[in-house]
């Protein structure tokens, strides 16, 4: 991973590949490179599709090295939902591949002369360029069949669908899985839309050829990467939950705890929530032939994914996430996980983010443009975005655009991005990393449910304010840190947990660089990452006023708690004062 490559798409004379040395972003991976380059080199002024926006994909710090849980990838631009700095990382077999053919970043920049699309080959040999309008307005599924029948069944893609040629700001980048599936998303603040500026439909990677990257101390490595695994194994989120039921465990537990947001956030309670449950999930995906607990890219020792097969047994869509089943489904009144199941594959395949669309829908749901519950409604407005009508353009903008578009005022946004599966009045922890994150409202910067509702790495009240703001900064600063590792977040539950498996993982990193690692090393990373992205906002217009949740929140009482937001402006202002 020493090379970036850079692919100017406005150059004169048509796309250009240069490849060149890291230079100042030596020692970067995942999140601190793409920030990094990101707050270095775009003007934050700079409109998102225009040409002065750069789009970074950076494989992680340890990712195509034989490191568990090692294979995120992070991709970084301006956002063109939050106007803000974004990092969206996502899991698939991409981080691997470009890790061993020695790129730490690619990034594209400039803008093409014309709507020509195109697509990039990548291999040990090169950097290959080809305009295809063929491509054009293809689903990604169909898309990486495509790709497939024509560079071989062992490359991994990286691509955008539809809406993301359209340029709207829900647009996700998809990445191929172990089935050379295209189920996993970056998907957060529109990076698909970047990328759809750039007039590039697919990125393909073929590292045949190619070596796995060795450790520097290659002992003191593999040594500590099976203690690591031995930890995640022991402990009960990471062992026994997310294997056997995914991160749809929690429907159970967050809809008990009454932060469930159900009705477009009206109440924290779902009545049919046993019918699109984890454990509904896992018994309906071994019931039909689908896995109940599978791996997202080669290394994953945790296994939260599945696969979902339709009534008749055909592959339908990967095991949709929590947050997936969440939008599309309490969010929208609906307890029907064959029609939330179409709804993943349609994002998927459009390339759409799944929270930011089931939040869009429960948002025009509350104007009245459906019933809350009627699914054949749902699944068409989702089709709309995916044909880009003119209703699909205003959905497609997102939960903030739709709701000023229908005159809305609850309209559940931080920084124009959607909130998450969690009632920032419930899990109050949450509540503080959705208002601050530079990244707009987003659960995993912070995931403080931990300590709020699992009562792991901690045991704070969700429903006070007291002890929030110290919860979501150091979530916020170790979860930076782990980004840049292509550590999958979840490895976090049991390093919260067990201080044995937080030093196993400080010495797989040592291991693998050679160089000594440390616990206030690693909180030092994630405080330049946090800093580096809040520097960008601040210069691209960002202040105080935008670390704040929607009024209704401080004065709504969510049932059954009957809680409001309680944390002041002046706490939250404390985040980052560190
Ligand atoms: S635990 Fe889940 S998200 Fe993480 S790498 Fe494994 S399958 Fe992917």
């Amino acid at each position: 991973m020493d090379m970036i490559l850079r692919l100017d798409m406005g150059a004169e004379g048509g796309p250009k590949a240069t490849t060149g040395p890291l230079g100042d972003y030596e020692g970067l991976g995942g999140r601190a490179m793409t920030s990094g380059i990101i707050a270095k080199e775009v003007p934050p002024g700079c409109h998102p599709l225009g040409e002065d926006n750069k789009l970074v994909i950076a494989p992680g710090l340890l990712s195509g090295s034989a490191a568990a849980q090692s294979g995120r990838i992070s991709v970084g631009c301006k956002s063109p939902l939050t106007g803000g700095i974004k990092e969206s990382n996502s899991g698939g077999q991409a981080s691997q591949v470009l890790a061993r053919l020695g790129y730490g970043a690619v990034i594209l920049e400039g803008s093409p002369e014309d709507d020509t699309l195109y697509k990039i080959f990548i291999n040990k040999d090169g950097v290959t360029i080809t305009p295809d309008n063929g491509l054009k307005l293809l689903g990604n599924y169909d898309l990486v069949d495509k790709m497939k029948r024509e560079y071989g069944d062992k490359v991994a893609c990286i691509s955008i669908g539809p809406v993301g040629e359209m340029k709207m700001a829900i647009a996700s980048i998809a990445f191929t899985d172990m089935e050379q599936r295209p189920t996993r998303h970056a998907a957060r603040g529109g990076p698909g839309a970047v990328m759809g500026s750039k007039g590039v439909k697919v990125i393909v990677l073929d590292d045949s050829g190619t070596k796995r990257r060795a450790a520097k101390d290659p002992d003191k490595f593999k040594e500590a990467n099976k203690r690591f695994v031995r930890g995640l194994k022991k402990h009960s989120v990471t062992g026994e939950g997310l294997p056997a039921y995914g991160t749809n465990v929690l429907t159970h537990i967050i809809n008990e705890a009454g932060a469930y947001p159900t009705n477009n956030f009206s109440t924290g309670r779902f009545d049919e929530a046993a019918r699109i449950s984890g454990e509904t999930l896992a018994q309906t995906e071994t019931d039909r032939g689908g896995k109940a607990t599978h791996g997202c890219h080669t290394g994953c020792v945790i296994q939260c994914s599945g696969t979902y097969m339709d009534k008749n047994g055909k592959f339908l869509t990967k095991q949709p996430e929590y947050e997936t089943i969440w939008a599309h489904g309490g969010n929208c009144g609906i307890g029907d996980l064959d029609a939330i199941a179409e709804m993943d594959r349609m994002d998927d395949d459009f390339g759409i983010d799944t929270i930011e669309m089931g939040a869009t829908i429960g948002v025009a749901m509350e104007a009245g443009l459906a019933e809350f519950g009627d699914a054949r409604a749902a699944k068409d407005f989702v089709k709309e975005v995916g044909k880009g009508t003119h209703l699909g353009r205003i959905l497609g903008s997102g939960a903030a655009i739709t709701g000023k578009a229908f005159g809305v005022e609850r309209v559940p946004v931080v920084k124009g991005q959607a909130m998450p599966a969690y009632d920032p009045r419930a899990v109050q922890g949450v509540a503080v990393t959705y208002a601050t994150s530079p990244m707009g409202a987003d659960h995993t910067a912070g995931y403080a449910v931990t300590a709020n509702i699992l009562k792991v790495g901690g045991d704070v009240d969700p429903l006070k304010p007291g002890g929030q703001v110290e919860l979501s900064r150091n979530l916020q600063i170790a979860t930076a840190a782990i980004d840049a590792t292509g550590y999958c977040l979840f490895i976090a539950f049991a390093i919260l947990d067990q201080e044995d498996t937080f030093q196993d993982m400080l010495d797989v990193i040592s291991g693998f660089t050679g160089a000594p690692l440390t616990g206030d090393d690693v909180v030092a990373l994630g405080k330049s990452i946090l800093t580096n992205e809040r520097e960008f906002n601040a210069k691209a217009g960002f202040s105080p006023a935008d670390d704040r949740l929607p009024e209704y929140f401080k004065k709504e009482p969510l049932p059954p708690h009957n809680v409001t937001f309680q944390v002041s402006d002046e706490e939250l202002d404390q985040v980052f004062n560190w």
